[in-house]
């Protein structure tokens, strides 16, 4: 039973070093494995997270992925890097990486696992598949095969070979949920100042949609001339790009000071302008928010840049501890597409067997990894779908093998 995998990449090594005993070739665009895994995490590899929750991933089927990643845990991941010789650690945040805090020994151990039980072919582009006839054709070769399982990527980072090509070959074939970017950065409305560009704050950032709170993150938050940036945009961006998918209109709000309450802030600040009354307003604020955010903060809430903390009046310090709680921000649309870390949508869950990951339209047909309609929020939930869904996929192939002997 000759088994292809058309994808070298995170899913397509997990698939292969999972895959004992099978007759398998994994073929791939590039010349070397894992191209896109050498990018994850900032060349480090968020491989997991230690808080788990199905809330942090997103399909057209809200089901569809629960089977596959309760069959292969985040603890089992981080238990098989172990068994492969990865040790690993995490931040408080419950981000794991190798203890290396390099993505190139992920790569490299889980390339030498892969090869005890794969051939790899490289520099293999697949131009078209036919179904039918179990065939892939590649822009050098033909290769005739009896299982096919698709780990060709989504469409984000396409100079690491994830093009959407396989997406373009098989789509009238096997339908394709509506696709777009996530765990990306974002244009807004309102523009901040020159001076507040590139300044990044820890700050809670929350998002609303139709006016309803969904989601908040409280991390680093980057203020650009395009508009928001940063971890804490990263961790609400699915929902966002899912948002504005479906025609919503998502705002988000900045709180500066999530450790402060609404009225101990204002306290906080009456205080400060009755200690230093000849102080301008501006200097006031100057140990609470990033100086270069004083202008717009200002700004925001209305207030003159020249006024001193004495002339203070009650509506002034209700806009400023209103701007400091709740900065709006509208967003426009998705700025980066290229270097968006996810892409969601894919070939639909709806045709895919949760539990097999095999297709319910061709046999013989599987998928793993980002090529379906399944995403995961920023924080190394993706890199556990692409091994959580191979695992279910080669475990399936493989006992199929064990009875074809
Ligand atoms: C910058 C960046 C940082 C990221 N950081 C993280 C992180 O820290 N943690 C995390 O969990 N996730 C992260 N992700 C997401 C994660 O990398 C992906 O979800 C994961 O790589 C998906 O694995 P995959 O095997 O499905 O696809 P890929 O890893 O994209 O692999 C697909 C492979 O298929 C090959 N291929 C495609 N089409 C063809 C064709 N026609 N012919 C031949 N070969 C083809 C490609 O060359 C590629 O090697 C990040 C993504 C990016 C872009």
């Amino acid at each position: 039973m000759k088994v292809f995998v058309l994808g070298a990449g995170v899913a397509g090594l997990a698939f292969a070093s999972f895959a004992e005993g099978l007759d398998l070739t994994v073929i791939d665009s590039n010349d070397f494995a894992g191209r896109k895994l050498l990018a994850t995490g900032n060349g480090r590899c968020n491989f997991t997270n230690k808080n788990f929750s199905y809330a942090y991933y997103q399909s057209s089927d809200p089901d569809f992925f629960k089977k596959a990643l309760d069959g292969f845990t985040n603890e089992d991941l981080i238990d098989y890097f172990h068994q492969l010789g990865i040790a690993t650690t995490s931040l408080p945040s419950g981000r794991c990486y190798p203890l290396t805090m390099s993505a190139k020994s992920v790569r490299d151990v889980l390339y030498l696992k892969a090869r005890e039980n794969a051939k790899f072919i490289f520099n293999e582009k697949i131009i078209d598949i036919d179904l039918d006839k179990g065939l892939l054709i590649g822009q050098n070769n033909k290769y005739k095969y009896d299982i096919l399982v698709l780990a060709g990527g989504g469409i984000t980072l396409k100079n690491s070979g994830s093009d959407g090509s396989i997406y373009k070959i098989l789509e009238k074939f096997h339908p394709i949920s509506k696709i777009s970017y996530g765990i990306t950065n974002y244009k807004t409305q309102e523009k901040l100042s020159k001076k507040a560009k590139g300044c990044k704050v820890s700050g809670k950032l929350s998002l609303y949609i139709d006016g309803r709170l969904r989601k908040d993150s409280t991390d680093d938050i980057i203020f650009q001339a395009y508009g928001l940036t940063g971890t804490a945009v990263f961790d609400l961006s699915n929902e966002i790009s899912l948002a504005l998918m479906a025609g919503k209109k998502p705002e988000v709000r900045v709180d500066f000071l999530p450790s402060y309450g609404q009225e101990e802030l204002g306290t906080k600040i009456k205080t400060l302008a009755g200690r230093y009354p000849q102080r301008l307003i501006g200097q006031i604020l100057l140990g609470l928010v990033n100086e270069r955010l004083i202008g717009d903060i200002l700004k925001k809430a209305r207030i003159d840049e020249s006024l001193f903390a004495k002339d203070l009046s009650e509506r002034d310090m209700d806009m400023l501890v209103k701007i400091l709680k709740q900065m709006t921000f509208h967003i426009r649309d998705i700025y980066d597409r290229q270097n968006a870390q996810v892409s969601l949508g894919g070939f639909s869950t709806k045709y895919i067997d949760k539990q097999t990951m095999a297709s319910k339209i061709y046999k013989n047909l599987y998928f793993c990894g980002e090529i379906m309609d399944v995403s995961g929020s920023c924080g190394g939930y993706n890199i556990q779908w692409a091994f959580s869904s191979a695992k279910a996929a080669s475990d399936t192939i493989r006992s199929m093998n064990v009875q074809n002997k």
